[in-house]
């Protein structure tokens, strides 16, 4: 297998990872703002992030990936007291229903989910830290960030003094600065405001120094992948970094991933344009669980990903082509004789790898397994594939899934789970290979009235029958 390669954010090119540490990886992602749904410009950067981490592992590192819930800041503060209710009450319905949505899309659980306000302590000491070296100010009770004391700043970026400038009143605080770059590291209550007391006295952190908090805490000063969505490139990420540096005096991370926009009929999803999708909603307008995470995961995360009713079929089109790949692997009658396809499904094998080396390229890693998955079909056809042809297609597949995992048929399961979807849905492998065997418990006791009953049921839900002549059965979808 090749070197893996990666656009890194920080430095503008293309360069070959070598973590910190051989054979370990420590990835840092920046988690969701739980004050709402994520939607699926979020889940676009989360599929993202477990691709890489599938991926890594798939490659013998040993991960740990750790992502926060930013679980306090304004939004929060303002909704919990509308409701009347402390705020991690208020955040503690959103965190369960982003791991439920995350489930749903086959992520794996991070090694660490780490709650901001669960290390306010280590945010205090932090911010000591950085007061100390003299890299802050007080103003109104709130602490700074002085920027000028840090002159890397806006490396990440790129940005130069004047786009600082502007994205800075993007940055929206209401709080006296010396600078209009320098950005609050603890932000001192408005009146009636939840705040916590500290040795910094009353109040809460900012945004920024939770995420340094956090991943120095569990990763140590110096990370090797630090990730998050391409919009939280400028002024998050380059805080993060002023902040952390700063303070340890050491690099921060290594390699910046960022994934790209993510477009919604080729505009920028927003709620007035009524182009804001949650996981939720797509799922109860009939869209599949696999079809989303297909879609999420076939873009190369640096390119913008278009969403669209029409990508989002021929997701489900790709997947559905996939799976019914797999079922004639298990299901068919090939001939005896030496191996025709294995050297055809170790290039597919070699062409899937050398496109995630190339900064997860996954489009070329998907293109590498639908072309295998033509050949053999041909081969299939032909009468020309062998039944010692199956272990070693079979192992090609099982690679490509153990990264976009969307073979298993469980969006059945997965939607009652959610408590979406009714019994009139394509059911699911194994609910299909229950019917099937009531089914042939039914001929077998001559109840042929039972056993087409099955078969009209089940051809109601798009799944065909077709006896074979040795008194098996083959399905498939529709
Ligand atoms: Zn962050």
């Amino acid at each position: 297998m090749g070197e893996i390669i990666f656009q890194n954010t920080l430095t503008g090119r293309k360069e070959p990872f070598v973590p910190l540490r051989p054979g370990e990886v420590g990835i840092y992602a920046c988690g969701p703002t739980v004050y709402d749904f994520a939607h699926i410009g979020n889940f676009r950067t989360f599929v993202f992030n477990d691709i890489l981490r599938r991926f890594l592992r798939s490659r013998g590192f040993k991960v740990t990936q750790v992502m926060n819930f930013t679980d306090v800041d304004d939004r929060i503060i303002a909704n919990a007291a509308a409701a009347g209710v402390g705020i991690r009450e208020y955040t503690a319905k959103y965190i369960q229903a982003f791991l439920a949505d995350r489930r749903t899309l086959n992520l794996e659980e991070p090694d660490k989910m780490v709650r901001a306000t669960d290390h306010i302590e280590d945010m205090v000491a932090l911010i000591e830290r950085l007061t100390s070296r003299h890299h802050t100010y007080a103003s109104d009770g709130s602490t700074y960030f002085r920027i000028s004391t840090f002159p890397p700043y806006g490396r990440l970026s790129k940005l130069d003094a004047s786009g600082i400038q502007a994205g800075a009143r993007v940055d929206v605080d209401r709080y006296e600065k010396s600078d209009a770059r320098d950005f609050a590291l603890w932000k001192a209550p408005k009146p009636g405001e939840f705040f916590w007391e500290t040795r910094i006295g009353p109040g809460r952190p900012g945004w920024h120094v939770e995420c340094s908090t956090m991943a120095m805490k569990y990763l140590g000063d110096t990370l090797d992948i630090h990730t998050g969505g391409v919009d939280l490139t400028f002024p998050h990420h380059e805080n993060e970094i002023a902040q952390s540096e700063a303070a340890t005096g050491r690099p921060f991370a290594r390699y910046w991933l960022h994934s790209e926009f993510l477009l919604v009929d080729s505009e920028k999803m927003s709620k007035s344009l009524g182009n804001f999708h949650t996981l939720r909603e797509l799922l109860q307008q009939g869209h599949k669980p696999s079809s989303l995470r297909f879609l999420l995961a076939s873009v190369p995360y640096r390119r913008q990903l278009n969403f669209t009713e029409d990508g989002l079929r021929q997701a489900a089109g790709s997947v559905e082509r996939l799976r019914n790949f797999a079922l004639r692997l298990r299901q068919g009658k090939f001939a005896d004789g030496p191996p025709a396809m294995k050297e055809r499904a170790a290039q597919a094998v070699a062409e899937f790898e050398a496109g995630l080396e190339d900064d997860l390229n996954t489009a070329r890693a998907l293109a590498a397994i639908f072309d295998l998955a033509r050949d053999v079909h041909t081969a299939m056809d032909r009468g020309e594939f062998r039944w010692s042809d199956v272990a070693p297609v079979t192992a090609a597949l099982e690679k490509f899934d153990a990264i976009f995992a969307v073979l298993t048929d469980d969006d059945a399961e997965k939607l009652r789970a959610m408590g979406l979807g009714g019994a009139d849905r394509a059911p699911g492998d194994a609910e299909i290979e229950e019917l099937l065997a009531a089914r042939q418990a039914a001929r077998q006791g001559r109840d042929f009235a039972a056993a087409d009953r099955i078969r009209r049921q089940l051809a109601d839900r798009g799944i065909v029958l077709e006896d074979t002549r040795g008194g098996g059965v083959h399905w498939k979808r529709k």
